[in-house]
């Protein structure tokens, strides 16, 4: 007996084509819909409950859900609050709809489900993308309400007659369409309850497993077992983000971390957040252990809404240096349904993405305070997140100077004011600029290195692909400091002092000796420049300067070809005019000196790895003569 027929209050001719039209990226998210509503009614009881507005039997409050192939039908089921008949028009037929005109509006220029869901309170009628026909049965928890039943094929007509549940609660039956037959595939919903239902409060039940148990004992007296059929819940309902930290000990944390990443290296370390004013925040982030490719890395934090997975692209949630963080973020205040760019500009989201950032450096000052052995040795992990952090977000930049360490190459770390005063007796040249000393390999760049050692010099490893950017970073942030690479000049002139060495050449002398050294290196294009060095350096040396080379770096990570990552490299050939070797080339006789010069230059090149190839056994073959 039809009780009543009537059509949905909705103005435009008919809303669901749209819906299906617009909505077919993510179809599979109906059933995120359905089972967040069975919690919401879920957890309405309870609250009933406990108010004491409600003073009959809980019992069990498990949502389930059920796939029949023959009868081509998912069903969520849930002893819920219920609805009674009026409910039922008041919320399904005419609430879902209030925002129709708007929606009719703005649907074009929505981009994906989400949006168009969460903005215009569709939830329900996402079933729509997949059902060709739903109905609810449903029976309120209120006093002497009657079961009910709601039908709508997806026109914009409905049924609403008596029901036939008799528990509290309420079933929601879709009746698969031809195009979404996929959803009747158990592994295909068990996919999908894993991703968004995996940490619900509510326990979900999704088809039955086999449990061992006793069952007597044998003639020996040992006890038998047999299999049963048990219900199968699918979800963790008190995840640890929704716990105390105090109530937690570190397994627990990498537990969930494995839980989470089943295949990935124990993480460094984490944070616990969790925040309830200005806006309501709590989650684990972890530090896990870099791997060279970063992209693969991106995107591994989780975002949750009450515990539903709404996704893992929280680009505009967590600051960007800090989504190589894993782990998860669940806040009832994030606008999850709209879009990006309303996203980025929403004050709630920005305080979120400060606090975040906020309490990552907490915890990194923490880390170096409590135990800066154990900080250093992670350094080369944790490094890359703070210089990120520290060129791309100023705040996070003034809290990290207290642990951004530089390291050296003997495996020193020191923080930003400890290395000012290790350095400024020795590295501050003549016109009270301090000069920083780094290298990019230590291994390639050895000679320099040890001469600049022998000065006293420091010598900072500047190896990590952001290093680049970081050293000009720091230039900006340090007063009256600037950076050059140990081969970017001779060392008087990298740090030029008042006393700096004076060759005893004389004009002529220094003019013969570029003649010579041009001669013998004619086939490169490299400059010759006749300049003092301590005699105890090298007689040669070859360096590129500090700013061409940046400037080159620079473009090799921008990629492709620019201008100048286009010129040619520019080295310059700096004849030590202090050396015994160079005095002896002076006065050798003129075959001599241009084989000398050429061993000298090959010497430098061999000290630079720049010698290769036929050059190379060229050399050889020379100092073996010479020898
Ligand atoms: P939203 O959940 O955003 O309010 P929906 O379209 O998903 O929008 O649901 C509309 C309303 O229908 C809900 O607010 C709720 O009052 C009611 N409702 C939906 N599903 C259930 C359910 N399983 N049990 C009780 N009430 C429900």
């Amino acid at each position: 007996m039809v009780q009543e027929k009537g059509t949905i209050s909705i103005n435009t001719e008919n809303i669901f084509p749209i819906i299906k039209k617009f909505l077919y990226s993510d179809h599979e998210i109906f059933l995120r819909e359905l089972v967040s509503n069975a919690v919401d009614a879920t957890q309405k009881i309870k609250r009933l409950s406990s108010l004491g507005h409600y003073n009959k039997e809980l019992g069990s409050l498990n949502i389930k859900v059920a796939v029949n192939a023959e009868a081509k039908t998912i069903t969520v089921s849930d002893s819920g609050i219920g609805m009674t008949a009026e409910e039922i028009k008041k919320y399904i037929n005419q609430v879902a709809f209030s925002g129709a005109t708007e929606f009719m509006e703005k649907f074009k220029e929505a981009n994906d489900a989400n949006e168009i869901i969460g903005r215009f309170g569709l939830g329900f009628y996402s079933s729509f993308m997949v059902a060709e026909k739903v109905e609810i049965q449903t029976l309120s928890y209120q006093e002497g309400a009657a079961p009910a039943r709601w039908t709508c094929d997806g026109s914009t007509e409905f049924e609403i007659t008596e029901g036939t549940r008799t528990e509290r609660g309420t079933d929601i039956i879709l009746y698969i369409n031809e195009d979404s037959l996929e959803f009747l595939e158990e592994n295909r919903i068990q996919s999908i309850l894993d991703k968004y239902a995996k940490f619900l409060p509510v326990p979900v039940q999704f088809g039955t497993k086999t449990e061992s148990v006793e069952d007597g004992t044998d003639e020996e007296g040992k006890p038998k077992y047999k299999r049963i059929e048990v219900d199968n819940i699918i979800n963790n309902t008190n995840p640890i983000w929704t716990k105390a930290p105090a109530d937690l000990k570190d397994e627990d944390y990498l537990d969930f971390y494995r839980e989470l990443y089943p295949f990935q290296d124990e993480p460094l370390f984490w944070i616990h957040l969790n925040v309830d004013y200005p806006f309501n925040l709590t989650g684990v982030l972890y530090f896990p252990k870099l791997k060279n490719d970063f992209e693969v890395q991106k995107n591994k934090i989780k975002l949750f809404s009450r515990q539903v997975f709404i996704t893992d692209e929280v680009k505009d949630i967590v600051p960007e240096f800090l989504l190589l963080l894993h782990g998860v973020i669940d806040s009832p205040d994030i606008p999850l349904n709209v879009s990006r760019s309303f996203l980025q500009s929403d004050s709630n989201v920005k305080k979120i993405n400060s606090y975040i950032s906020r309490k990552v450096a907490e915890k990194l000052a923490e880390l170096f305070k409590k135990d800066r052995k154990a900080y250093e040795t992670k350094w080369s992990d944790i490094g890359l997140f703070v210089k990120y952090g520290a060129l791309s977000d100023e705040k996070f930049y003034e809290k990290a100077k207290e642990f951004l360490l530089l390291s050296n190459t003997n495996n020193e770390h020191y923080t930003l004011e400890e290395y000012n005063a290790k350095v400024k007796d020795f590295q501050t040249d003549k016109n009270g600029q301090l000069v920083y000393l780094y290298t990019a390999d230590a291994e390639h760049q050895h000679s320099y290195i040890q001469s600049a050692q022998k000065k006293n010099y420091d010598v900072l490893l500047m190896n990590s692909p952001i290093d680049t950017h970081f050293i000009h970073h720091l230039e900006m942030k340090l007063e009256k400091t600037s950076l050059k690479r140990v081969d970017a000049d001779v060392l008087d002139k990298l740090i030029e002092k008042e006393d700096a060495e004076k060759h005893t050449l004389t004009k002529e002398e220094t003019e013969k000796l570029k003649t010579i050294f041009d001669k013998a290196i004619s086939n490169t294009n490299m400059k010759v420049e006749v300049e003092s060095q301590s005699a105890d350096h090298m007689p040669v040396t070859i360096t590129m300067e500090e700013w061409m080379r940046r400037m080159k770096d620079m473009s090799k990570l921008g990629g492709g070809m620019n201008f100048y990552g286009a010129m040619p490299d520019s080295y310059k050939v700096s004849v030590n005019g202090n050396h015994k070797l160079i005095h002896k080339i002076l006065s050798a006789d003129e075959a001599q000196q241009t084989v000398l010069a050429k061993q000298a230059f090959d010497l430098a090149l061999l000290a630079q790895g720049m010698l290769k190839g036929a050059d190379l056994t060229a050399f050889v073959e020379r100092s073996v003569e010479v020898l």
